[in-house]
């Protein structure tokens, strides 16, 4: 790992990533290494930006962005679609959920349809997929 982070966030990033497992119904990748880069990423963000910014994103001003919540772990497409796009949150083959994504999202174009294993948990924005999708039109993220 290269990047130098406090241990502080990295335990703070690591235990949230356990406990939003339990709670979304989802797992981490079974490549470890993965999952790693992952947590180093946002704990990066969180040291640097005193927010846990989605890492596996490119933003033309990482400050603008914090101050929308869109990708900020757990970000809105996990809360409202349970999809991780970096694959921190996967199912057990490693494969992110797919199922509730609009047809046209990169994630359904990228890995096809992938089922919720766990529909019962997760989701808890799921009635603002519409705003979502007006974001996604309107503000490039
Ligand atoms: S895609 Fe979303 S849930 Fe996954 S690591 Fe990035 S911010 Fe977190």
């Amino acid at each position: 790992m290269s990047k130098n982070v406090s241990e502080e966030s990295l335990s703070r990033i690591r235990n949230f990533v356990e406990k939003y497992c339990e709670k979304s119904g989802t797992v981490t990748h079974p490549n470890k290494e993965i999952t790693d880069v992952v947590v180093l990423g946002l704990a990066h963000h969180r040291d640097t930006l005193g927010k846990p910014l989605c890492p596996c994103r490119f933003y033309p001003d990482k400050q603008e962005e914090i101050k929308h919540r869109t990708w900020i772990c757990a970000c809105d497409d996990m809360q409202i679609y349970k999809y991780c796009h970096c694959l921190l949150f996967v199912n057990e083959e490693g494969m992110p959920i797919t199922e509730y994504l609009p047809e046209d999202h990169e994630g359904r174009i990228s890995y096809g349809l992938v089922k919720d294993p766990t529909p019962d948990k997760g989701r808890p924005l799921r009635n603002k997929a519409q705003e979502r999708e007006d974001e996604r039109k309107n503000r490039p993220s």
